[in-house]
């Protein structure tokens, strides 16, 4: 226990290390615990309870801790925690009982599991997260490899004339759910950049049973100029690029052998996380003994490698001069020559220009996967160059599409609702078993009035935080009244809404929708039905092109044409993701054709009921069965830009105007829309058994993480 924090009375003596756990943010019961604490510190720490026992008046503490129904529910969840600990109970252990001990490294550049801690950008993060919520559930043993970032990812403000301002602030580690971990002294880790030496602290945070392990260059030992390299994530310089995926492939492995850590089975999440496999093989080389080849043999049969970029420009790649700067003594230690150490990161003939981190990472782990079905063609179709005598089918390199976690995405009360017409209201039944269609399969039996209801409570709720958030900035800032209306002020929850909520990159088309103005604006303030449009999103700091599209977007949030039908919420965030995917009542989502590996805040919303209206890309073309939702244009289409768009866009208005907009409106005598009821229990019914984390991880189990496992007892 550090100094200052409150001292707990012994009753209650473990909350902070159910607090300290992130356990506590999927579990209902664990919110609920810290929630009747003391609900307004609860909500003025942004629902991170270290930070609210650090802050909690004593003689509150000492007040619930004689109070029953407080003390019951602690109870509860002391319980639901330590079997949770315990593993004993769970699917890894009933199924493979004799692997229960051994252990998958996760290695990842950025990781979304709660709010408290920022260290994520977007989509990778969320699957990242998603996954080792997963494993802990699923009772997998597993630890990972990221990075600390106290400076995280930027908060979004945007400027009176629409312009993307990024924020940074620092994080309060006494706030956070991390301890230290090997920090200072002896216990740091050392990576050699260049000519220089440079050291790792490392922090640790708990999911349950699952270890994050995360990497800081802010120690003592390291030079002051040197302490900021892990400070932020994704920075454009190409230099601070490869030295941060030196420190997260190479120095991750050492931090995991410094913690006496053996995993059995290595997964690399993206190409960012490559240099893990080289410094396995170095190990197998230099302190085993074995040559080059065998090393990189065995090294294969143990890794198993996500690609998520389904574009080549999205790949990173580094420059064949600074691949020699920082590798020149490494290579030696490998015992390979220049030539063979860079065709790790090369593929064609001539070769290709670059070190290419996804191809080294094809060529480092034996198990390779793509995100998505038809991303798996496309990997398959884009590295068929690196397996020239196989066809294309043959290339070894399969999918595992992505899903998301349960608890995570699925609001409580949707959850609850389900759970009482599915199995007898019991929720934990309900996560136990969601990955079984036949449990789906009885959705018919939930009455379309309370589904409504629910979904109803759900658009409320959004529209209050969006009001709470406009009453914070307007308090703190000057803004303009139109800048203030463009947050969404006038948005009305008995209106049709659609949200379009993802980063503002370009392939995803953010203002596709605006092609035709006046034709937006008519569907938009038709008097009888009109349609409302949140727009939420970030730019990439370093992306001129896509902070024009959001500035944009914003510009036309504030035309007083639209009435205040469209809105620009700042700051998008998993806690803002929360609202917005059980919030409104449409996800529209308009990749380019092939661009979107799969995406998964589609899968978010409709697990919530929240209707997808999206290109068929990505999970999309294996998730639409006709009756789920909506699809935009054609299923392919080689034109590409301009062309693609507008068809598109074409496709969307005539969508919005003769299907999705009258059939919202369509109510019956009471008041419900009944198809778009029927929809809603389509799109659950369809969506929640697959696109579930749990799905995916049982997966990645039987089909890498066992067999490796298996064959390396
Ligand atoms: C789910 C989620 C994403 C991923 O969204 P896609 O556009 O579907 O890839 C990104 N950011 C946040 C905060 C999310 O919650």
């Amino acid at each position: 226990m550090g100094v200052g924090q409150p001292r707990l009375p012994e009753r209650i003596g473990r909350l902070r290390e159910i607090a300290s756990n992130l356990w506590w943010s999927w579990h209902p019961n664990a919110r609920q615990l810290f929630r009747s604490l003391d609900y307004p510190t609860w909500r003025l720490n942004g629902h991170n309870p270290v930070k609210q026992l650090n802050s909690m008046a004593p003689d509150r503490l000492e007040a619930v801790s004689t109070d029953e129904s407080f003390l019951q529910l602690y109870d509860q969840v002391i319980e639901q925690f330590d079997q949770a600990m315990s593993g004993t109970n769970s699917w890894m252990a009933a199924r493979h009982s004799h692997l229960a001990t051994r252990q998958v490294a996760y290695f990842s550049a950025e990781y979304a599991i709660h709010n408290s801690l920022p260290i994520y950008a977007g989509g990778l993060g969320i699957l990242a997260g998603d996954l080792c919520k997963e494993a802990c559930d699923l009772g997998i043993g597993m630890v990972g490899i990221g990075f600390m970032y106290p400076q995280g990812y930027f908060h979004q403000h945007i400027a009176g004339d629409g312009w993307q301002q990024e924020v940074y602030s620092k994080l309060e580690f006494k706030d956070a759910p991390v301890e230290p971990v090997l920090l200072e002294g002896e216990g740091v880790t050392r990576v050699e950049l260049d000519r220089k030496a440079l050291y790792l602290g490392v922090w640790r945070v708990r999911l349950g049973r699952v270890e994050l392990y995360l990497l800081d260059t802010n120690v003592e030992k390291n030079h002051p100029l040197d302490r900021d390299l892990s400070a932020r994530l994704y920075i454009a310089d190409q230099e601070h690029r490869i030295q941060q995926e030196m420190l997260l492939g190479i120095g991750g492995v050492r931090v995991l052998r410094n913690l006496g850590i053996s995993p059995a089975v290595w997964h690399a999440n993206e190409g960012h996380t490559s240099f893990m496999m080289l410094e396995r093989i170095r190990e197998e080389v230099e302190i085993k003994g074995v040559p080059f080849e065998e090393a990189l043999e065995s090294v294969r049969s143990t890794t198993v490698f996500t690609t998520h970029t389904p574009v080549p420009a999205g790949h990173d790649v580094f420059p064949d001069e600074l691949v020699d700067k920082y590798f020149a003594r490494y290579r030696d230690a490998l015992g390979i020559d220049r030539e063979r150490f860079l065709a790790l990161g090369k593929y064609g003939s001539p070769l290709s220009d670059g070190f290419n981190m996804t191809v080294l990472a094809l060529r480092t782990a034996g198990y390779r996967n793509a995100v998505s079905k038809l991303h798996g063609e496309v990997s398959r179709r884009m590295w068929n160059v690196l397996w020239p005598d196989r066809l294309e089918h043959e290339v070894p390199l399969i999918h595992m599409t992505n899903g998301v976690h349960g608890p995570t995405w699925m609001a409580p009360e949707i959850a609850t609702l389900l759970a009482k017409h599915l199995c007898g209201g019991d929720i934990s039944n309900l996560v136990e078993r969601q990955d079984d269609a036949s449990l789906w399969s009885l959705m018919e039996m939930v009455p379309d009035n309370e589904l409504w209801s629910v979904h109803q409570h759900l658009k409320r709720k959004l529209v209050t935080n969006m009001d709470e958030r406009i009453h914070d900035r307007w308090a703190e800032a000057a803004l303009s009244p139109d800048h203030v209306l463009s947050m969404g002020a006038l948005i009305h929850p008995e209106v049709l809404t659609i949200g379009f909520v993802r980063r503002f990159a370009e392939y995803k088309r953010p203002t596709l929708i605006f092609r035709d103005i006046d034709r937006l604006k008519s569907l938009i303030t038709d008097r009888t039905r009109p349609v409302q449009i949140i727009f939420a999103g970030k730019s990439h700091p370093a992306d001129y092109a896509s902070k024009l599209l959001l500035q944009q977007a914003h510009g036309l949030a504030r035309d007083r044409d639209f009435q205040g039908r469209i809105a620009f919420v700042e700051d998008y965030d998993m806690h803002m993701a929360h609202y917005l995917v059980q919030g409104v009542d449409v996800w529209l989502n308009t990749p380019r054709r092939l661009h979107e590996a799969s995406g998964t805040s589609g899968m978010k919303a409709a697990i919530n009921g929240v209707l997808h209206l999206s290109v068929l890309d990505g999970w999309w073309r294996e998730g639409y069965n006709g009756n789920n939702g909506w699809v935009i244009g054609p299923v392919e289409l080689t034109s590409g830009p301009p062309e693609e768009d507008e068809i598109d866009a074409a496709a969307l208005y005539s969508l919005l105007e003769n299907e999705v907009v009258p059939m919202y409106y369509d109510r019956d005598r009471v008041g419900l829309p009944r198809k778009w009821t029927a929809i809603m229990k389509e799109s659950i019914k369809s969506v929640a058994p697959f696109f579930c984390a749990r799905r995916m991880m049982k997966e990645y189990a039987e089909q890498t993480y066992v067999p490796i496992m298996e064959k390396h007892l």
